[in-house]
């Protein structure tokens, strides 16, 4: 029996609310704000409302109901324990306005949790303002215009960003005012150095770069890539969003990275995939301290206080910035320690491997080598057969598609991160359903082309649906 839409069971006089009696004076609004026609909206029950939503949630697939090996994400498991820490009315019941002396609990944890960024990255500062990797990456690159104008030195305008980096790297040079100059990979996948030292000169505001990269490859050469950059006068900006292969092994400001950001949504075990909300705090070395998006948690004494750094780029979100985030990634950090974050890195990059060594039987790994967290293979497997029908197909056994066609070095992409948080039977189940779909390939491909068969709607058209996405239901009337 399939659920039909909320509007369609819609019954005059029905409702799924009962209000208490009125207990003040009654008031009459103004005309002006009145309605001139009621709303259109279904009348229900509330047992019809909760059926309505709670089957709207499973049409979603979610990290806590099946494998979410989506490349360059993160889905590791959120712990639940996050959840109630992060709904303590201690620290939620209060209000952005309040001064700083009566919320000191809330700005102690903020201090700290800048503390640990600081030390798990090797940095000198954190800004947590910033409310999402991409508008981390934009304070970071404002951070670094900010100290090439701060020394007078105007005419660095160029950005230089590796062809397999995230298109929010591009983006945010573009929105901060460079032109961006896109660099070769080499056939290990690492930047092209040779290419590097030609593009950098006088001109050169700086090189955002991933590390590992989105190959999931660590740069072979990070030591002299960073060394290029600074020696022509650039700053060099580290994407963490793939944090998740290094803590405890490899600190980026140790590297000389002089400004990074950090996903919380990603390596820190906060949900994400539903839209939001996120947290990209950025971490700077010495030099751009003064610069960072503000105010950010000092420590004065005993007390905790909010503080602009002197040559600030200015506040970049409202407010404090996404304050649930930081409860639940403080509480990820005390709950695991030093030891265990390390571990957390080190399981990420087992598990990758071996689904690497595994699948990559089947399914070509593009570049392969020893991988981080995650690795690209291809899906290309039998003529006709592309990466989008393998996709597509993983969704009637029950598994979240990887990150296809992306980094766009690699045609027919499939970008798989399996995080530390999946069993090794988890892992073995996901190798047997490839190689199912592989077999399949062979035998039927009509089977693949016309995947997924289970979900309500099969192939949507992709960019209509991006471009000219329809978000209301509009019923018909009477
Ligand atoms: C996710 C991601 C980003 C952007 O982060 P958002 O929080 O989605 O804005 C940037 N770079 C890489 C490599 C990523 O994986």
């Amino acid at each position: 029996m399939s659920q039909p839409l909320i509007f369609e069971l819609s019954s005059p006089g029905r409702t799924a609310f009962s209000l208490p009696e009125l207990d003040v004076p009654e008031f009459e609004l103004p005309e002006q704000f009145l309605r001139k026609e009621p709303p259109n909206l279904p009348e229900v029950s509330e047992l019809q409302l909760v059926r309505h939503y709670t089957n709207l949630s499973q049409k979603n697939y979610a990290i806590d109901t099946v494998f979410y090996p989506l490349g360059s994400c993160t889905m590791k498991y959120n712990p639940k324990v996050h959840e109630t820490i992060a709904t303590m009315g201690q620290f939620i019941n209060i209000h952005p306005f309040q001064s700083a002396d009566s919320v000191q609990g809330n700005l102690q944890l903020m201090y700290e949790l800048q503390i640990y960024l600081a030390e798990i990255a090797g940095f000198n500062a954190i800004s947590l303002q910033p409310a999402a990797g991409a508008q981390g990456e934009f304070a970071g690159v404002l951070v670094i215009r900010a100290y090439h104008d701060d020394n007078g030195d105007t005419k660095r305008t160029k950005m230089l960003i590796p062809d397999s980096a995230h298109g929010t790297n591009p983006a945010t040079s573009v929105m901060a005012g460079y032109d961006v100059v896109e660099l070769p990979s080499d056939a290990r996948g690492n930047v092209d150095l040779e290419s590097l030292k030609k593009a950098c000169d006088e001109t050169t505001a700086g090189l955002m770069i991933t590390n590992p990269n989105t190959l999931g490859l660590f740069e072979e050469h990070i030591d002299a890539v960073i060394k290029t950059v600074h020696d022509c006068g650039g700053l060099v900006y580290g994407d963490g969003a793939n944090l998740n292969a290094l803590m405890g092994i490899v600190r980026p400001g140790d590297l000389g990275f002089d400004v990074l950001h950090f996903n919380l949504h990603k390596t820190f075990s906060t949900p994400h995939g539903g839209g939001g909300p996120g947290s990209g705090p950025i971490g700077v070395g010495e030099r751009l301290a003064p610069f960072l998006p503000g105010p950010i948690v000092t420590k004065d004494g005993e007390n905790y206080n909010f503080t602009m750094p002197e040559k600030s780029i200015g506040a970049i979100k409202d407010f404090w910035g996404n304050f649930g985030m930081f409860l639940r990634t403080y509480a990820y950090i005390r709950m695991l320690g030093a030891d265990g974050l390390r571990k957390t890195s080190e399981n990420a990059v087992l598990n990758a491997n071996y689904l690497r060594v595994k699948l990559g039987k089947t399914y070509p790994v593009a570049y392969d080598r020893l991988c981080m967290h995650e690795f690209v293979s291809r899906g290309n497997i039998v003529e006709g057969v592309h990466a989008v029908d393998i996709a597509k197909r993983l969704i009637d056994y029950d598994c979240h598609p990887p990150t296809m066609y992306f980094p766009l070095i690699v045609s027919e992409a499939l970008m798989i991160e399996p995080t530390e948080t999946e069993s090794m039977k988890t892992l073995d189940e996901f190798v047997e359903v490839m190689e199912k779909i592989a077999q399949e390939a062979e035998s039927n491909p009509e089977l693949l082309h016309g995947a997924p068969h289970v979900t309500d709607h099969s192939r949507f058209d992709e960019v209509h649906a991006a471009r000219k996405p329809k978000l209301r239901y509009i019923p018909k009337k009477g």
